[in-house]
């Protein structure tokens, strides 16, 4: 079972107590527990992501991956890495072996810096991250629009106003107003009614998104 959380595209979290379950569940029906905690970094107002490893028995029924991506804004660099059950690691480091010859060594060298380096780093995009958060929660809530205020990774998920289709809303926001959000419905059906900003351009950027929207007339 692959499980991710602070989740992307809908920045959910889960408190230690899902991951509980989620142990007894992989116990129950013999199963391996992948958890993709890409986002653990990138959270905000003093909320720290759980680890699925330090739950209790979680070594047994799984592993975690991490990227280096996020964290220490490294994306398409293809550095990560695995950590948890020793017989899932082994299983994994087989398959790796031979679908790809390893990473680049440069990129490995820079993993190292980033990981062994001053931790303030993430600190900053934290730090950036919450503002830009703060930008577009407040835009939108300046709108009338309801959204909830993610406490982790880099996304805003909201409700699509006055119950528009998902995809029928971003293409009327890119056509009338020049602002590009992801249609809930490209994530499977269970997003639709929804859409998701990224909050990867600059506050400057993102506030006069936020004007833009006031010239929509839904
Ligand atoms: C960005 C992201 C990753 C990271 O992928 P990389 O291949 O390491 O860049 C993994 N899972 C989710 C949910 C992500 O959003």
């Amino acid at each position: 079972m692959y499980l991710n959380y602070p989740n992307n595209p809908t920045a959910a979290v889960v408190g230690g107590e899902f991951f509980a379950k989620v142990v007894a569940f992989a116990r129950r029906h013999g199963i391996i527990v992948c958890h993709d905690a890409m986002y653990s970094e990138l959270r905000f107002d003093g909320y720290t992501p759980p680890s699925f490893l330090e739950t209790p028995g979680a070594t047994e029924v799984g592993v975690e991956f991490h990227s280096l991506s996020k964290t220490y804004s490294m994306t398409g660099w293809r550095i990560g890495f695995c950590v948890g059950n020793a017989r899932y690691l082994g299983g994994l480091g087989k398959i790796k072996t031979n679908v790809d010859s390893g990473v680049f060594q440069a990129v490995q060298e820079a993993g190292i810096a980033a990981l062994t380096g001053p931790q303030d780093i993430p600190e900053q995009y934290r730090r950036i991250y919450q503002e830009r958060r703060d930008v577009v929660v407040g835009g939108l809530r300046a709108l009338g629009w309801e959204v909830d205020v993610p406490k982790a990774a880099f996304f805003v998920w909201a409700p699509v106003p006055k119950g528009l289709d998902s995809r029928a809303f971003a293409s009327r926001l890119l056509e009338e107003v020049g602002c590009v959000v992801t249609p809930g419905v490209g994530f499977g059906p269970s997003g639709e009614g929804f859409y998701r900003v990224a909050l990867t351009i600059d506050a400057k950027r993102l506030a006069e998104a936020m004007q833009r929207l006031k010239g929509l007339k839904l």
